[in-house]
């Protein structure tokens, strides 16, 4: 096992892929989200919160029926690099949350997200620890969880600069325990990301960026380096064989 998990936000590929993440579920918004990414066939990564499991098992089920991805985003989404924090309890929000998945899955997640994308060198060696395999940051992010209108979600993500074939993308489909309930008359809720979304699948698509899981942009960018491997060895063999 090694010492840390590896961390990136982008993962280079041949072809033109993104990465589609989803924050904070599973919640009420998890399956109208699942239902959009169906209507279009792509696939996503739900890096989902260990407390919100045991309510919301079944969404999670569909996620997982849909051949989406689940990751692990701590039990209670607390700072994992907040002031006093000891190796001990960032392994223990990391287990707990990972046996809550188990549980209903079967499947222990190796991705995760830090809450608030915050991680430390002691974060990425908790997670290895507890058999987590990457980190996955992210460039390319809405606030949706403060956005009232469905097309200014939708305009944060397709006009963001490091919008590119590789690009990890986040967006939310729930609200984290530390944030409370929903404030009374929010507008904010995430019908704006699951509209936004109606947007931003077929618009990614008519540019030619092919949704998928991050589990999949990880294997392409394998591929990719395999391939390298093999015209380099290739024009090394032609070389010599044309030296002898
Ligand atoms: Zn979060």
């Amino acid at each position: 096992m090694p010492a840390a998990a590896h961390e990136f936000a982008f993962v280079r590929t041949k072809k033109h892929f993104v990465a589609l993440t989803f924050d904070d579920g599973p919640s009420e918004w998890t399956s109208p989200v699942c239902e959009v990414l169906r209507n279009w066939g792509v696939q996503a990564t739900f890096f989902v919160i260990g407390s919100a499991v045991a309510d919301r098992a079944e969404a999670l089920r569909t996620l997982h029926s849909d051949r989406h991805e689940i990751g692990n985003h701590t039990q209670n989404h607390i700072d994992l690099t907040g002031a006093g924090i000891t190796t001990e309890e960032i392994r223990t929000e990391l287990d707990r949350a990972g046996t809550a998945i188990e549980s209903v899955l079967a499947v222990r997640p190796t991705l995760f997200r830090p809450p608030g994308f915050r991680s430390s060198p002691l974060v990425r060696m908790a997670a290895a620890h507890c058999g987590i395999r990457y980190v996955v940051q992210s460039q390319v992010w809405s606030q949706d969880y403060k956005l009232d209108s469905s097309s200014t979600i939708a305009a944060e993500i397709l006009n963001h600069p490091d919008l590119r074939p590789g690009a990890i993308i986040t967006l939310h489909d729930g609200r984290p325990p530390d944030e409370g309930p929903w404030p009374e008359g929010s507008r904010a809720d995430r019908w704006r990301t699951v509209e936004a979304l109606e947007t931003i699948v077929p618009s990614l698509l008519e540019q030619g960026l092919t949704p998928v899981t991050v589990s999949e942009l990880i294997r392409r960018n394998l591929l990719m380096r395999l391939g390298r491997m093999a015209s380099t060895r290739s024009v090394r063999d032609r070389s010599s064989t044309s030296r002898s």
